[in-house]
């Protein structure tokens, strides 16, 4: 039997889980068992699924203090930001509970008769999930799914598997018996759940999302794939230089870097003079460990190939004594644009710093990339900035905030190798989490 360990970034010896994967006949056995609640499910009343919806929100909040410590203890997150975390789940599971009650569908003109469409619930959707998130995401994914009627199983990383079962202990008890569980493993259960369930929503990386975009398409099931980023900031003259580099220190270095809308590129353009503000504000943050002792080995060697084809660390972070998975912190200038740091997303507390003469080759340079998640502007001119967001080749673009950070209530996803399959959160989750049916009434 396969077990799921999972380790604390700040203690490797302190094993937060350890349980055993969910076979593929585990996962059969869950797919039937949610296919049997939706059903009743479906068929409620929208105000009893936004009433079930409102109480997991009660008991996440009434559980906020320890959810947050578990996050923190497991995947490493600061505890400000972990308790960021809690506060919108819970946020999130009562604007989903609302949605419950949205409109859904069109009428059209029929002569005498009626032509309307309408949205049914996919069924049973598989829910596959990384670490760095480990509450939000299976609740961005889950409450939607759940309040548009469908049952939901979630595969969560190994890395993160004790907040998804604390999650679903909490959620569980407000819902009929089997529409939500978790199914704790590796790619064979995720695949297994590809494999059974009606519809995938994945976040995660290129490589195994574009897998699971595949192996959906062979069912004919629609699939969803939030992936990686490798996300730009680009900083015009006339920026606020002390707010930019705050915000870029936090976006970039914040969570040691592990977040997909993390700074990875700084374009700097016209001799913005950033350097010494941005090297005092990563000099001061507190470190946080990485993942585990291969994500700390994959980001030191890419530091070290940097640093052999030229790269010089302008801006570094301190790490404290101890065990953890601890890395210093690096800004590296003097990087051709496709040296592997400016090409492929590495995660952990690293970005690159260019500096460019002028507006267009900022935005060519931004957009010289597989990726496209989020691109951050920093200037004072509002013209500047509405005509560079309007060429900047991603599914989210900020002026004058960091490119970490995501408003539950706005449509998200990446464009380019960075989202597949829609958008996710805000009103683009019915669409999603829904199909439509056209019924036609009488004469048309
Ligand atoms: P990962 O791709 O390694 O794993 C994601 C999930 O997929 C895990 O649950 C994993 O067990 C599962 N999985 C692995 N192989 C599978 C297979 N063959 N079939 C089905 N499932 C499989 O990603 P990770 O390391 O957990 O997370 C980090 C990545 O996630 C980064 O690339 C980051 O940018 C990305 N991310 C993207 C977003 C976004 O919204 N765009 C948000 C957070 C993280």
């Amino acid at each position: 039997m396969s077990i799921v360990v999972s380790a604390s970034p700040w203690q490797p010896s302190d094993v937060v889980a350890e349980v055993p994967a969910a076979t593929p006949s585990d996962v059969d056995k869950a797919v039937a068992a949610s296919v049997a609640a939706q059903r009743e499910w479906a068929a409620a009343a929208p105000a009893v699924r936004a009433s079930a919806l409102g109480a997991i929100a009660d008991t996440v909040a009434a559980e906020a203090g320890s959810l947050a410590e578990l996050i923190t203890r497991e995947v490493g997150k600061p505890a400000v930001e972990a308790a960021g975390e809690v506060a919108r789940a819970a946020a999130l599971l009562r604007y989903y509970a609302q949605q419950a009650f949205d409109p859904f569908g069109e009428t059209y003109p029929a002569g005498g008769g009626l032509a309307f469409t309408t949205r049914h619930p996919r069924g049973v959707v598989g829910l596959i999930t990384p670490w760095n998130f480990p509450l939000a995401i299976p609740v961005w994914k889950s409450a939607p799914a759940l309040a548009f009627g469908n049952g939901a199983l979630i595969k969560p990383s190994p890395d993160a598997v004790a907040c998804a079962l604390r999650w679903a202990e909490l959620a569980t008890p407000h819902l009929p018996d089997g529409l939500l569980a978790v199914l704790p493993g590796g790619a064979e259960t995720g695949a297994a759940l590809v494999a059974g369930t009606d519809a995938v929503s994945f976040t995660g990386s290129g490589g195994v999302g574009r897998a699971v975009a595949v192996a959906a398409a062979e069912r004919g099931i629609p699939a969803q794939c939030e992936m990686g980023g490798l996300s730009a900031t680009i900083v015009l003259p006339d920026a606020d230089l002390d707010r930019a580099a705050a915000d870029i220190a936090y976006a970039a270095m914040g969570f040691a870097g592990q977040k997909c809308t993390a700074t990875k590129r700084v374009i700097t353009v016209g001799g913005a003079e950033l350097t010494d503000a941005l090297a005092a504000k990563v000099a001061a943050l507190d470190a946080t460990p990485v993942i585990s002792a291969a994500a700390r080995g994959h980001v030191r060697n890419a530091i070290a190939v940097a640093e052999s084809s030229g790269g010089r660390v302008i801006a570094s972070g301190s790490v404290p004594e101890g065990d953890g998975w601890f890395l210093r912190s690096a800004v590296i200038a003097g990087l051709s644009s496709d040296a592997p740091l400016n090409r492929e997303e590495v995660f952990g507390p690293v970005c690159t710093l260019t500096e460019v003469s002028d507006v267009d080759s900022a935005l060519a340079l931004a957009n010289d990339t597989g990726y496209g998640l989020v691109t951050s502007i920093y200037t004072a001119d509002l013209d500047a900035a509405l005509a560079a967001a309007h060429r900047c080749e991603s599914g989210t673009v900020k002026v004058n905030a960091p490119t970490a950070g995501v408003d539950f209530h706005l449509p998200f996803g990446g464009e380019k190798a960075s989202g597949y399959g829609g958008k996710e959160q805000g009103k683009a989750a019915q669409a999603f989490y829904t199909a439509s049916r056209t019924i036609q009434i009488g004469a048309h």
